[in-house]
């Protein structure tokens, strides 16, 4: 049986300090150093002295997760399967843009409970929440094994304020000067829009980006697609995002996955124009990616533009996402391991 060790990474200086009982606290900074600059095993680290890397060997590992598989295709997309230490499976994804900016996007639980309809993370339903070091780590796989990378983006797999404290815990982690410290401009958080999670973002987190997955601004289409608007109504949502601009939130991107006949009209994109009014947004139009498993279809072209069409009649900016990652089941929605089972815990419930 495989004895599962204290690990490291993903933990800032102090608390390795804590974590490893070190007498000379600067170990813990050079171990820290090895670690976010790719190192994995102690026995790289050759400034410490040999004693202290047996030590660390025999009561630590260096990561509590690993990858399993990577996959890449010729959009310079790479998508990591990573095992956690208790056998789960998360997925994360690398995105490299055509001005070779390199995004990690990671995931901030096993599975989601949220249960939109049109997404393959939603069928999975939730098996557990992320741990910080946890959500930290996928970066570090991806760097580790990929080189540089100056973007995060919280929308793999999971609901990010649906596991907010140790969601806040990684993003100062990413942010703090002393850490890996990584503009909060080049962090972009992705909600389904939890009400209660964007106010406490706003409050207590550093000041990364918003993105919301509106989809819809029709109250039933979106209650169909999106569960969470039960108990975080549309009305509601747009309170929250007020609010969290009023204190200082930068424009919002909203994000709007168009399917065939649901809700790929122009009076759908003139209802987001409408419910928009008054705040600072930007619309990510993505037409919906295929997934076998939900009997959705993706827009026809001719409809996506006249959607964008009718949002820049109404002065709302958009962009349009290019649908990269399909070929790896690593676009947007698509995310999931397929060795897993889990009940799907009612997602119109508010989340603790
Ligand atoms: S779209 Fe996001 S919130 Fe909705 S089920 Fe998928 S991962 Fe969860």
């Amino acid at each position: 049986m495989s004895v599962k060790r204290t690990s490291l990474a993903g933990l800032p200086s102090c608390e390795i300090v804590m974590a490893a009982d070190l007498r000379e606290k600067y170990r813990a900074r050079q171990i820290f150093d090895w670690i976010t600059s790719g190192a994995s095993s102690f026995d790289e680290m050759t400034n410490l002295p040999l004693q202290l890397r047996e030590d660390l060997k025999a009561g630590f590992s260096v990561y509590s997760s690993s990858v399993k598989e990577s996959d890449s295709d010729d959009d310079n997309t790479v998508k990591i399967l990573i095992e956690l230490n208790d056998g789960r499976l998360i997925e994360s994804v690398l995105l490299t843009d055509e001005r070779n900016r390199r995004t990690a996007c990671i995931s901030s639980q096993a599975g989601c409970a949220m249960g939109c309809t049109f997404c393959r993370t939603g069928m999975m339903g939730l098996l557990r929440n992320l741990s910080s070091a946890e959500i930290v780590e996928q970066y570090l796989h991806l760097r580790r094994l990929y080189g540089d990378i100056s973007n995060v983006v919280y929308m793999g797999m999971g609901e990010p304020l649906a596991n907010t404290d140790e969601v806040i815990k990684s993003l100062n982690f990413f942010t703090d000067p002393a850490g890996l410290n990584i503009s909060a401009r080049r962090i972009t958080l992705s909600t389904c829009g939890m009400t209660k999670g964007i106010r406490v973002l706003a409050a207590e987190a550093p000041p990364v980006r918003l993105a919301v997955s509106l989809v819809s601004a029709d109250p039933d289409i979106r209650t169909r697609l999106m569960p969470v608007t039960k108990t975080n109504s549309l009305d509601d949502l747009k309170a929250a995002l007020t609010d969290y601009q009023r204190s200082g939130g930068k424009r919002i991107t909203l994000e709007c996955a168009v399917i065939k006949d649901i809700n790929d009209s122009v009076h759908d994109a003139a209802l987001i124009a409408q419910w928009s009014e008054g705040l600072s947004v930007i619309v990510n139009v993505i037409p919906w990616n295929p997934a076998s498993e939900i009997d959705f279809e993706e827009p026809e072209q001719n409809r996506v533009d006249a959607f964008c069409r009718e949002l820049e009649k109404r002065k709302i900016p958009i962009t349009r996402r290019y649908r990269r990652g399909r070929g790896l089941n690593a676009a947007c929605g698509q995310l999931a391991t397929d060795n897993v089972s889990a009940s799907l815990i009612d997602p119109t419930q508010e989340q603790p």
